[in-house]
């Protein structure tokens, strides 16, 4: 929620962030960036499965950016092209410290290639789903493929919040909500929240 002061302790999940960044420039496509709305629970489109990137393209790198500044803005960690309505496999992350310099990453049809079997609960948080936080469970390490924003291949292995983030982001990329890693009792109580919000919201 932009301007929103009130924040849960710790770094929970992929959309708490303190401050507001203006600007995220990992290339020169500047000029193009573009703000764009978040879907919010319960919105269909969350649920789609998204489709690989055939070609990094300058489309595909002007999407990146648009969801970059979108995500600094919100703002969030982390940011699947699906919540902005575009179903292509492709995440942006920061996942920089309140203090550091900006760390704008991208992913490209990322994969996970192995997960650990030590699981590790962390406190979550999604920006189509705002202000709604719980703790989910998921393996503490992750290795993961992916195209960069050039359409190289990359590896990496992934820990703490970065292996809960791209986790949750690749989640998303299946149509898969964090809320869906909880209990049914909480998910639906969740649900049911956000579908009478948007009702309301309509009227
Ligand atoms: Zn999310």
């Amino acid at each position: 929620m932009p301007g929103e002061e009130k924040k849960r302790p710790g770094e929970g999940g992929c959309a708490a962030r303190e401050e507001r960044i203006d600007r995220a420039c990992p290339n020169n496509y500047i000029a193009r960036m573009a703000l764009r709305d978040i879907l919010i629970l319960p919105d269909k489109q969350l649920r789609l499965v998204s489709k690989p990137v055939a070609t990094v393209d300058a489309s595909i790198r002007a999407l990146a950016d648009d969801m970059l500044e979108t995500m600094y803005d919100a703002p969030g960690i982390g940011l699947a092209a699906i919540q902005i309505g575009e179903p292509l496999r492709l995440v942006t992350m920061d996942l920089s410290k309140k203090d550091d310099e900006k760390a704008p990453q991208v992913f490209i049809n990322p994969e996970i290639t192995w997960s650990s079997e030590e699981m590790n609960l962390h406190e979550e948080g999604c920006l189509s789903i705002p202000e709604y936080y719980e703790d989910v469970e998921r393996p503490a390490k992750v290795r993961i493929r992916y195209l960069d924003i050039d359409g190289k291949a990359q590896e990496v292995e992934a820990d703490g919040l970065f292996a809960t983030c791209i986790q949750h982001e690749i989640d998303h990329l299946n149509g898969v909500l964090f809320i869906d890693h909880i209990s049914k009792l909480k998910r639906d109580r969740v649900i049911k929240k956000y579908t009478k919000m948007a009702k309301q919201g309509a009227d």
